[in-house]
């Protein structure tokens, strides 16, 4: 059963509840099928919005969700009269009434009753907000347990998420609820809560709650129809969704049945760990491949604090495979159980696979690398420069040796370059030093040149004729400075995006074993930042998307 969408609908008043709902109907032609609308009748604060709403939706076999919160300090009156709205609904067959728990046992076997007393048809969802924070995992258990107790057919927990662990606990509290066999909407508000959002649907969630589009959101943190719309393309592969598409137009809108599946997707898991990672290009890179390659699997940013912690998330949620970035890729090797003789070599892992829960470090960062420079050129016996002595430098160090290249360091500080040279028994040099190097190649490693340093050059111009082949790794901008003084002073250039594009087709190649066209991905992240408009100058992310 795949996880149903539903939109709150939370306007003042009737006439602008109304309007939005129509709004919501407009774009029910679009590719993403809305299931639910919940009607939030305390913050729409017009009862009498109930009847027309109702109406339209079961005219057009939309779901409905009533929720109707207490207000502090109400009275027995305003409980009875809220309560009698709440039985008009379930009357009239709405499909969920939605009782905070903290409304007690006395008022939620109320709301049982009536629902009891009309057949039962209408769910009950007993739901849990925590504004503040994310409790613990085992105190998430007890409220669900608490909320099952309180007789929910579903069980919704949303708390405000304040750590990267909190996904991981809210996540994993969709697994405990299928053992429970209970259906379970749960997720992380905020912006730190995107992750668990992502993945609920994912991991089993029954419900996700979305926004029409990036005006309504009613939370931070809420994903839009759009976006869960492109989420659906990515964990569906196109087989299985045209088989969801022909339920949809089925008799049955909503087909609630538990069918033992809890709505887990089965899709695979893989993640980015990074920090910071909000502007990073891998999930579209990715994702997109993996849509290609038919593989039901969806890849997130997990913005990491604790490294130790991300990699036991990659044990406790199975995840299949995960990227590592700036400043992990050194501090993640004493968490893995085993490395690859090349990331050893290097002393950096950018991937790790999970084989079975034997988790294997490696660095496609070497290998992307060499991948670009090699589709054009040949570099055996070449003198390459590396400007650098950080991570990259050393991982490109070892990939120019490895084919038969011979590499030299070019740093701005003398002690990180010269323990890099001395490392590899390569000779090394000041930038102020340039007029010495002897090289055919140069390759830019440094951050010279991406904004916030887009307008400075790593190297004089008048150094740059002495170079036949200019490579850059950064692509933000897609042509940086140095590839166009380069380009003018006769080199043939290479883009950061070749070798953006080739580790990321390797790390694919590790965790799945399949070919994805390099074409695809080319076009697919040169889009992304034409369409930012990030290589015109007028966008300055400050840092560069990985
Ligand atoms: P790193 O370990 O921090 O090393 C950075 C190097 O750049 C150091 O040698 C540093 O010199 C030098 N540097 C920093 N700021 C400088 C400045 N203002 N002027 C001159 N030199 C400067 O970083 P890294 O891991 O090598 O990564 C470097 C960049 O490559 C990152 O931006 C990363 O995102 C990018 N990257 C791109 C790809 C791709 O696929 N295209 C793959 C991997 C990495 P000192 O030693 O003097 O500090």
């Amino acid at each position: 059963m795949k996880s149903l969408l539903a939109i709150p609908l939370a306007e003042r008043g009737k006439e602008a509840a109304l309007a939005a709902l129509k709004a919501i109907w407009d774009i029910q032609d679009s590719p993403t099928h809305i299931d639910l609308v919940e009607l939030r009748l305390d913050l729409i604060d017009d009862d009498t919005v109930l009847a027309p709403a109702l109406a339209f939706c079961q005219q057009r076999q939309l779901g409905v969700i009533i929720t109707y919160r207490a207000t502090p300090g109400e009275s027995t009156a305003q409980l009875k009269k809220r309560h009698a709205i709440i039985g008009r609904a379930i009357v009239a067959g709405v499909e969920f009434v939605d009782v905070d728990m903290t409304e007690g046992a006395t008022a939620i076997g109320a709301v049982r009753r009536l629902i009891a007393e009309q057949g039962g048809r209408t769910r009950l969802i007993i739901s849990h907000h925590d504004f503040l924070q994310t409790p613990s995992f085992k105190k998430l258990c007890t409220l669900f347990s608490s909320c099952q107790e309180l007789g929910a057919d579903v069980v919704k927990i949303a708390t405000m998420a304040r750590a990267p662990q909190d996904n991981l606990n809210m996540l994993n509290l969709l697994d405990f609820a299928q053992k429970k066999q209970k259906p379970l909407s749960a997720f992380c508000m905020g912006d730190g809560g995107r992750m668990s959002r992502i993945m609920a649907p994912a991991l089993g969630a029954m419900i996700s709650y979305v926004a029409l589009n990036d005006a309504a959101r009613s939370a931070p943190g809420q994903l839009t129809i759009a976006e869960v719309h492109l989420l659906a393309n990515i964990l569906q592969p196109e087989t299985s969704k045209r088989e969801t598409d022909k339920t949809a137009s089925s008799s049955n809108p909503l087909p609630l049945e538990n069918d033992g599946n809890n709505g887990r997707s089965n899709a695979a898991v893989y993640a980015v760990f990074g920090n910071p990672i909000r502007h990073s290009l891998s999930p579209l890179l990715h994702n997109t491949a993996f849509r290609r390659l038919g593989i039901n699997g969806v890849y997130v940013p997990f913005c990491v604090q604790d490294i130790a912690v991300a990699v036991s998330a990659i044990r406790e949620l199975g995840m299949k495979g995960v990227s590592v970035t700036l400043p992990f890729k050194s501090a993640v090797i004493p968490f893995l159980d085993r490395m690859d003789e090349s990331a050893l070599a290097i002393g950096a892992v950018n991937t790790i696979v999970n084989n079975n829960g034997e988790l294997i470090g490696y660095n496609t960062d070497w290998s992307g690398a060499m991948a670009a420079l090699t589709s054009l050129v040949n570099i055996a016996e070449k003198r390459i420069a590396i400007l650098g002595a950080g991570g990259t430098a050393r991982a490109i160090c070892f990939g120019v040796k490895k084919y038969g290249a011979i590499p030299l360091i070019i740093n701005r500080s003398a002690p990180r370059g010269e323990a890099l040279a001395h490392e590899w028994g390569i000779s090394f040099y000041t930038s102020k030093e340039w007029r010495q190097v002897e090289a055919d190649i140069l390759i830019n490693t440094t951050p010279m040149g991406m904004n916030p340093l887009a307008a400075e050059l790593p190297l004089p111009t008048e150094a740059l004729s002495r170079f036949s082949v200019v490579m850059d790794i950064i692509y933000n901008p897609l042509e940086t400075m140095l590839l166009r003084e380069a380009k003018k002073a006769g080199a043939q250039t290479i883009s950061g995006t070749e070798m953006f594009v080739q580790q990321g087709a390797q790390q694919i190649q590790l965790w799945t074993g399949k070919t994805v066209p390099l074409a695809l991905l080319r076009s697919t992240v040169l889009a992304a930042l034409t369409a930012t408009e990030i290589t015109a100058g007028t966008v300055n992310p400050k840092k560069e998307r990985r």
